[in-house]
């Protein structure tokens, strides 16, 4: 069986903490599934198109790579997947609570799955998709903290 694993989240947008979280799993799985949960309760600030098209873009040269978007359990889009591993990032204590939640629960839902941790890279773990969401809304340059060549749309005042 292949070892596939699903990085679930917003991505609300990718950042670079993301995008190294993602080469660096790529040297230990055949496949990482980076999967954009839309959650029907939630909000999102940049539209699901663009976060999905960012996301394509910014792996296209990787070949281990694929983007989805999805709704309901990460574990039951892993089994329809036959993915055995949940990837997610780690930055900060307060994190670890968090995560640590979310992956006991998964593991009462599904026991077959993994979820694995990886430490951010010390150059991104003050790095997070709502500060970037914060500096675009009033008008600051994210660049820095996005992968390389994205197309960034101006704030739409909302
Ligand atoms: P969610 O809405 O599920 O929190 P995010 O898109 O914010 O989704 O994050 C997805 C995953 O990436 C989470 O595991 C999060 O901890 C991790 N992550 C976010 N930012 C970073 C970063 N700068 N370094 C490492 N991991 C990160």
């Amino acid at each position: 069986m292949s070892r596939i694993a699903v990085f679930p989240g917003s991505f609300d947008p990718v950042t670079r903490g993301h995008e190294a979280i993602v080469r660096r799993a790529l040297g230990m799985f055949e496949q990482v599934v980076v999967a954009i949960g839309q959650n029907t309760g939630k909000s999102y600030y940049f539209p699901l198109q663009l976060r999905q098209e960012w996301l394509s873009q910014v792996f296209a040269r990787d070949a281990g790579v694929s983007t989805l978007v999805y709704s309901g359990l990460t574990v039951e889009l892993c089994r329809s997947l036959g993915a055995r591993y949940i990837l997610r990032g780690l930055r900060t204590a307060a994190d670890f609570e968090f995560e640590r939640t979310i992956a006991q629960v998964n593991r009462q839902l599904a026991p077959e799955i993994e979820t694995l941790f990886l430490l951010s890279s010390p150059e991104f773990d003050a790095l997070n998709s709502s500060l970037v969401r914060e500096i675009h809304r009033f008008g600051g340059d994210i660049s820095a903290f996005v992968p390389e060549g994205l197309s960034i749309p101006p704030p739409t005042g909302q």
